[in-house]
Parts: structure tokens; C-alpha cells; sequence
């Protein structure tokens, strides 16, 4: 409407100074000169004086008008270079569709995208459309029937085709730009793309690592709880199971060959349990060296886990080395035992971690009566630590006697757990959990350098001459730096280390003979005295017996309690004491708890004797006040 209203306005203007002046000229014409003739040519000048003021005037407002016209055109194409520098610099390709003819423009940048030339593309929208991503295709021509029935503009992300066959991802805009006055239909429509599959490929990436293990590409955690909750929901009935498999000895591989070799293991064996998978398993890493498997044939399921076993038994190379692993696999099932993601989890962990303590390389299917012991294991396990922090442990000595003389000839260290409300916790109860979580390495410290003290104060007090006894766990001597570490503590403490006596165990021995000979060696080359503890209970070999170091065999406790009436026991006790003579040891009986026993002891030249006859473990006051009593 304003664009015609400057045009109404000279019209307007030129109509009413026109028919003014007609009707006033002629008036006053009329009203002076009364001759015809010389009335006619008045009127002529008259006219002629019309045009000349009426063209001028003509002239001055189209002029105006017109330097309105050039001035805004200018304007125009000023933000028109405008707008095309923003879109250049926003590197934004360019559309403009002509909706009435199907025929489309695209600027440069455009056909960039698509590596394409000018020539490549034909100038129709059919050619444009043919490009698109048959996936994406319902996105797009939904996105421009909504523009096109509410004039809204539309955001849209899709893909289309390059020319050398990859997909490029656009994000895409559009809108409305001319639309038919009379029907209100759209004329044109234009819009801008941009290149975003950098964008793309990072949000990928970022979606996979967030649902997948980057080092095995298996589904992580996350994927697991997402698979498994809609397997749940999947049907009505559904029964799976969940597997829980943990690899058995990795730790060692990590320690001993580093973490880049761990991390090609762990690819290797996800490569394995892959490959032996049914099409309806589904297999994640749980984390570390945990691997979770949902298998829906809960009926064979036991064959499966002999299988994964199976799997695995085959060596690993490592550094040109074959490394033997084996797997431990807990199983729990749905919905018997757990209904969600957690308790599933939960309770096959519980399965697997009974399955390692069964022996590992094994699978155990879930029962509840697992809760409890392992929540007592795990109370266990941080008590522990605990009560090393708060210095809980304290030491019992019990005296050895020698039977020829019947003096004191030594005493034996054996730690305790001092709880805080004054429980007294033997080491039954605790040792064989510390050696498994390898506090026994802290606890056999704190009871060596506690034992020392004491025995510094008997000494300082010339109430003992005898040798102090502490018994030493197979962790604690498989560490490097053991018999450094105890050297040092006898150095600080200047205590000589001939005067303690390491007990080992029978079986610690046995378990790697040519190893213990070296070790024990060693200690024996520093000073201290070596005995072999619970002798007769772990079947050593004579012939190792021969090579080792040691100075005493401690006859166990269990060929003593029945000494009286078993003469089994009697014929073992006898025969440990006279093989100790032979190979010119020390021979100390355990458990010596009756007159019956002593006298049978002494009368077979036992050399010395431990036991509730001459006394309990006491504690350091007590054993102290013992000592000064003697
Ligand atoms: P062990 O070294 O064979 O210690 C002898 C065990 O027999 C001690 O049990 C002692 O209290 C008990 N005993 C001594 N005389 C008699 C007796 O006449 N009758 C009966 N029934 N028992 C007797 P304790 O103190 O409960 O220790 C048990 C085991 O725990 C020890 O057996 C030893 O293997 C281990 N142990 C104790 N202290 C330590 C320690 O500081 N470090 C390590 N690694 N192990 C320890
Ligand atoms: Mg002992
Ligand atoms: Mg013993």
C-alpha cells in the first residue's frame, strides 16, 4: 500500500492544482477581457503557462521520487554484500528454490560440500532431492511441508551424497521468501547448508565411548544395564543368565610384563569369548579383567561355561613366552536370583568370588547361602586394615623348654588381634584372610620389631638367654625385599640376628622347594636361626630336607595330642625325632599338654618342648613377670 501512496499523493496534487487553475484562470479570463478574440488567445497563453508549471512541478516531484528509489536500491545492494560476505565467512552453502517452477540456484560453497563443479548438477530440484540420504529423506520432506503449510522455518540435519560416493552431514535451514499475493502460496524458498560431519563423526565418538570399552570394543558397563533392562522387558516369561567371568593370575601379568602387554592379553581374550559366542549372547567388559556374558540357553549352561573355560586354556605369548590364565565365572540367573541389573551383578560376583576360592579356573551357579559368608570376608578384609591402623595386634610369648636341663631355652611370638572392646582374636581367625589380602606383610612387621622390643627388655634385664621364635608366613618370604627389611629392623634395634629363629611352615617349603632353599639360605647367611614349623604335616622330601638350612624340626601338635593311646602318633613322633638327630637338628615338640607326653618325649631324646604344661601364651606383661618368677 505505501509504495503506491507517493504515486496517489503527484496525482492527488496535479488533480486538484489542475482543476484549480482551469476553473480560476478561466474565471478571471472571463471576468477582463470581454473580446472574443482576443479571449482566445489569452486561453492559449493560459495553456501554454499550465504545462510550463505543471512540468516543472512534474519535474521536481518525480525527482524527488525517483533519488528516494536510487538511494534505496543502493542501500539494498550494500546489505545484499553484506549478507553474502556473512555467508562466505560463515563457509554457509546457499539455496534458493523456485517453487513454481522446480528450478533452484546454489552458490559456490554449496556444491563445495558435495565436491561438486557447476556442471555436475542440473537446475532442478528433482537432481538436489536425489542426493539425499534415502534414511533421511522422510526428515526432509517432512521438515519442508511443515515450512511450506505454517511459514515457519525449519533446522534440520541430514545426509547426502558426495560426489565420490561418502555421505556428507548438512545441517539445513529453510524458509518461505516469496509468497503469491492472491493465493497466499509459496513462490519461493531458500535456505543455507553446512558441512557438519566433523561435528558428527566427534558426537560418534563420543556416543561409543560412552556405551563401548575403547580397548576391546566390546559394550561397557552401561550398554550391559541398557541391554539387560530391555531384555527383561522384552518378553513375559524370560529366563537368561548372567555371567560374571574374571580372569584368574592377570595380576601377575601386569607386574610381571608391564600394562601394555595386560591390555594386549585382555584384547586377546576378548577376541576369544567373541569368537566361541552363540548369535543370542551378549558379551561387555565389565571393567578390568571382568567380562560379563547374558546368555539366554539357561539350560546348557553349564556345558557354555565349561566351554569358556576351554577357551582359554590355550597359552597366551607374551614377550615369546606361553603364559597360562584360566577364568572364574559366577552365575546368577533371572529371575531367580535377581530381578534387576544390580542384584544380577551382585550376586554372580558373589558366585565368581566363591569360584576363585573353590580354586579357581571353575564356575559356581549363585546360591544365597554365598551372601553371608562373603559379606563376613569383606567385614574381615576392612577390619583388618583397620585394626593395623589402629596398632590392634599385640604378641603372646610361650616358653620352650629343654628336658635334659628343664630351663627356659627360648619363646615362641604368636601374634593377637586386640579388638577394642578387649576381644581377644586368635590367629586362626585371621591370618589365612591377611595372607590373602597380603596385610600379613604389614601385621609380620609390627610383630617382629614388638617382638624385639620385648626381647631387648628381657635381655636388658638378664632374664633370657634363649632364642625368640616368630613364625613367618610364605607371603611374607616370597617378598624381594624380606630379609633386607627384617635385617634392617635387628640393625635399628641392635639385636643380633642369631638370637631369633624364623619359623617357616613344612608346607611353604614344599610348595617350591628349590626356591625356599634359596631364600631361606640367605636369611641363614644373615644370622638367623631357621625351623621347620608343624613338621609332619606337609609331606617334605627328605632329600630337600638334606639342602635345607634349617637348625630345627618342630614336631606338630597333632602327633602329640594322642601320643597316650595312638601308637601311630607314637611310631611318627619317634621317627621325626631320630631323623632330626640324623640330620643333626634341633627337635622341638608342639602341644605339650600332659605328663605323658613329656615323659614320652624325653624318654625318646626329644630336645625341647612347648605347650599348656609349662605354660600358655602369655602376654609381654605376663611372660615378663613368668621369666622373673623362674
Ligand atoms: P604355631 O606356630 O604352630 O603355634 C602354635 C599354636 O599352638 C599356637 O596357637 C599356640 O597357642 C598353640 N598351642 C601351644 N601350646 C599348646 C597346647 O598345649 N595345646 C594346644 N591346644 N595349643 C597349644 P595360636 O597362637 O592360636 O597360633 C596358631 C597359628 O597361627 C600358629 O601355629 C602359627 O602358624 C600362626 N601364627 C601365630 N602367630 C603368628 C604370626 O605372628 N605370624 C604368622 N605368620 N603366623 C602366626
Ligand atoms: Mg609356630
Ligand atoms: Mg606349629
Amino acid at each position: 500500500m505505501s509504495r503506491h501512496l507517493s504515486e496517489l499523493r503527484i496525482v492527488f496534487i496535479y488533480f486538484i492544482f489542475a482543476s484549480g487553475w482551469i476553473l480560476f484562470s478561466d474565471f478571471v479570463l472571463e471576468f477582463f477581457i470581454k473580446d472574443m478574440n482576443t479571449l482566445a488567445s489569452w486561453q492559449t497563453y493560459k495553456g501554454l503557462f499550465f504545462i510550463t508549471i505543471t512540468s516543472t512541478i512534474l519535474f521536481f516531484l518525480i525527482k524527488t521520487h525517483t533519488s528516494k528509489l536510487y538511494k534505496v536500491q543502493k542501500e539494498l545492494e550494500g546489505t545484499k554484500q553484506r549478507l553474502e560476505l556473512v555467508i562466505q565467512g560463515a563457509n554457509l552453502g546457499y539455496w534458493d528454490w523456485n517453487y513454481e517452477t522446480n528450478s533452484q540456484i546454489v552458490n559456490d560453497t554449496w556444491l563445495s560440500f558435495l565436491g561438486l563443479q557447476r556442471d555436475d548438477i542440473a537446475n532442478s530440484i528433482i537432481d538436489w532431492s536425489a542426493r539425499i540420504h534415502p534414511d533421511d529423506i522422510a526428515i526432509t520432506t517432512n521438515a519442508i511441508a511443515q515450512t511450506i503449510e505454517d511459514f515457519i522455518p525449519y533446522v534440520i540435519e541430514f545426509r547426502m551424497l558426495h560426489k565420490d560416493g561418502h555421505w556428507v552431514w548438512i545441517e539445513g535451514s529453510g524458509a518461505v521468501v516469496s509468497v503469491d499475493a492472491k493465493s497466499g502460496k509459496p513462490l519461493r524458498l531458500a535456505g543455507t547448508h553446512k558441512d557438519i560431519s566433523n561435528r558428527k563423526k566427534a558426537e560418534e565418538k563420543i556416543s561409543f565411548l560412552a556405551l563401548n570399552d575403547p580397548l576391546t570394543k566390546l559394550p561397557n558397563r552401561f550398554y550391559l544395564k541398557d541391554k539387560l533392562e530391555s531384555l527383561i522387558h522384552s518378553q513375559k516369561d524370560i529366563k537368561f543368565a548372567f555371567l560374571f567371568l574374571d580372569l584368574d593370575y592377570f595380576k601377575n601379568v601386569n607386574d610381571l610384563y608391564g600394562h601394555s602387554e595386560g591390555d594386549k592379553v585382555i584384547q586377546e581374550v576378548a577376541e576369544r569369548f567373541k569368537n566361541s559366542m552363540n548369535t543370542s549372547d551378549f558379551i561387555a567388559r565389565a571393567g578390568g579383567d571382568e567380562f560379563v556374558i547374558l546368555k539366554q540357553n539357561i539350560d546348557t549352561i553349564e556345558e557354555e561355561c565349561k566351554k569358556l573355560i576351554q577357551v582359554l586354556e590355550k597359552p597366551f605369548i607374551i614377550k615369546g613366552l606361553e603364559i597360562h590364565l584360566g577364568i572364574s565365572i559366577g552365575i546368577s540367573l533371572f529371575p531367580k536370583d535377581g530381578t534387576n541389573f544390580e542384584e544380577l551383578f551382585k550376586n554372580s560376583d558373589i558366585a565368581m568370588y566363591v569360584a576363585k576360592e573353590n580354586g579357581k579356573n571353575r564356575y559356581e551357579m549363585y546360591q544365597t547361602k554365598m551372601t553371608d559368608s562373603i559379606v563376613e570376608s569383606v567385614k574381615l578384609d576392612n577390619e583388618i586394615q583397620k585394626a593395623i591402623e589402629n596398632d590392634e595386634f599385640v604378641v603372646y610369648f610361650q616358653p620352650q623348654i629343654n628336658l635334659n636341663s628343664k630351663k627356659v631355652i627360648g619363646a615362641e611370638a604368636l601374634v593377637r588381634w586386640k579388638k577394642p572392646n578387649s576381644r581377644l582374636v586368635f590367629p586362626d581367625a585371621f591370618i589365612k584372610k591377611s595372607e590373602e589380602n597380603r596385610t600379613i606383610i604389614k601385621i609380620g612387621i609390627i610383630v617382629f620389631k614388638k617382638s624385639l622390643e620385648q626381647l631387648l627388655r628381657w635381655k636388658s634385664n638378664n632374664l633370657f638367654e634363649g632364642i625368640l621364635a616368630i613364625n613367618i608366613s610364605a607371603v611374607q618370604l616370597e617378598e624381594d625385599d624380606f630379609a633386607i627389611t627384617i635385617e634392617n629392623i635387628c640393625k635399628e634395634m641392635d639385636i643380633q640376628p642369631t638370637d631369633i629363629e624364623l619359623e617357616v611352615t613344612e608346607s611353604y617349603i614344599m610348595k617350591n622347594p628349590q626356591k625356599s632353599i634359596k631364600t631361606l639360605r640367605n636369611l641363614k647367611n644373615l644370622g638367623f636361626n631357621i625351623s621347620i614349623d608343624d613338621f609332619g604335616t606337609g609331606y617334605s622330601s627328605l632329600s630337600y630336607l638334606k639342602q635345607l638350612p634349617v637348625d630345627k624340626l618342630k614336631i606338630d601338635r597333632s602327633f602329640i595330642k594322642d601320643l597316650a593311646d595312638n601308637n601311630e602318633d607314637r611310631a611318627i613322633s619317634k621317627t621325626i625325632i631320630s631323623l632330626a638327630k640324623n640330620l643333626e637338628l634341633e627337635v622341638l615338640a608342639e602341644g605339650v599338654e600332659t605328663e605323658v607326653q613329656r615323659k614320652f618325649l624325653e624318654d625318646n631324646l626329644c630336645d625341647s618342648v612347648q605347650g599348656y604344661l609349662f605354660s600358655v601364651p602369655l602376654d609381654s606383661e605376663a611372660f615378663y613377670a613368668y621369666l622373673k618368677s623362674l
